[in-house]
C-alpha cells in the first residue's frame, strides 16, 4: 500500500512505525522531526496500519469531526493542507489550541458536528476528506449531514463505534445498519474492523454518490 505523502514508516525506538513530521502532541516517541503515530490511540492510524486505501491526494483539505484534544488531527495537519477540526466539548478544545498553535494549517472549531450550518461559513467547500470519529449515537447521521462539504471525488473516512449506537446489540448488526444508512448518499468503497487496535469499531471509506 502506498501511504499518503507526508506519512512514512520510520524506525523510532528500534521499531518500524507510522510517523508524521511535526511537533509532539501526546508524549509519543520521536526520532528527529518524525513522531510516531500510535494506531492504538488513533482510529485513522489503525486504518493506515491495516492497509486501507484512504484515497487522499497530496496535501488534502480536511474536515475532521470529533477532534478531541488533537491526538489524531495533529498527525493529519502534519501531512494535510487546511484542516478544520470540529469538537463540541470545551475541555478537549482547550488542549487542542496549543496543537493548532504549532500548526498554521489547523483550525479548531468549537462546534457540534450535527449542526454543519453553524460552521459552513468557515469551512471551505469541496474538501478532499471528511474524517469522522465522534463516538456518539447517530454516527451515520453526522456523516450524512456533512456530506455537502465533500468534493465529488472526496472521501469519507469514518470510524463507527458500535457501543455508541447501542450497547445491547451485536456490533455486526449495528454496523450493517450504519452502512445501509450511509449507502443512501455514499458509495461505500471499503470497510474493515479495527481490531486489535480498537474493539468493536468499523472503519468505513466512502465517497459521495453523484
Ligand atoms: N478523534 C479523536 C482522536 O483520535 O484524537 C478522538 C475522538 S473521541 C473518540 C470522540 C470525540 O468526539 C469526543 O471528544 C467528543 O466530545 C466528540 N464529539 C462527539 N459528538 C460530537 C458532536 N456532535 N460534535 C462535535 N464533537 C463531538
Amino acid at each position: 500500500m502506498s501511504l499518503p505523502q507526508g506519512i512514512k514508516r520510520h524506525a523510532i525506538d528500534g521499531r518500524d512505525r507510522l510517523a508524521t513530521r511535526g511537533e509532539p502532541v501526546y508524549g509519543e516517541p520521536v526520532q528527529g522531526e518524525w513522531r510516531a503515530w500510535d494506531p492504538r490511540r488513533s482510529k485513522l492510524g489503525a486504518m493506515l496500519e491495516k492497509g486501507m486505501d484512504l484515497g487522499l491526494p497530496d496535501e488534502p483539505t480536511v474536515l475532521y469531526l470529533g477532534a478531541a484534544s488533537g491526538t489524531t488531527v495533529g498527525h493529519v495537519a502534519d501531512f494535510a493542507g487546511p484542516t478544520y477540526a470540529v469538537e463540541f466539548a470545551p475541555r478537549p478544545v482547550r488542549d487542542l489550541l496549543p496543537v493548532a498553535e504549532d500548526r498554521g494549517n489547523l483550525f479548531p472549531l468549537l462546534k457540534d458536528a450535527r449542526k454543519p450550518a453553524t460552521y459552513a461559513h468557515v469551512v471551505e467547500s469541496d474538501v478532499d476528506a471528511v474524517i469522522q470519529d465522534v463516538a456518539t449515537r447517530g454516527q451515520a447521521d453526522v456523516a450524512l449531514r456533512n456530506r455537502a462539504f465533500l468534493a465529488d471525488d472526496g472521501r469519507l473516512l469514518a470510524a463507527i463505534k458500535a457501543r455508541s449506537e447501542d450497547v445491547t446489540r451485536e456490533p455486526e448488526t449495528v454496523f450493517s445498519e450504519v452502512v445501509d444508512r450511509l449507502e443512501t448518499e455514499y458509495e461505500v468503497l471499503e470497510t474493515e474492523r479495527l481490531e486489535p487496535y480498537h474493539d468493536d469499531h468499523l472503519a468505513v471509506v466512502a465517497r459521495p454518490q453523484v
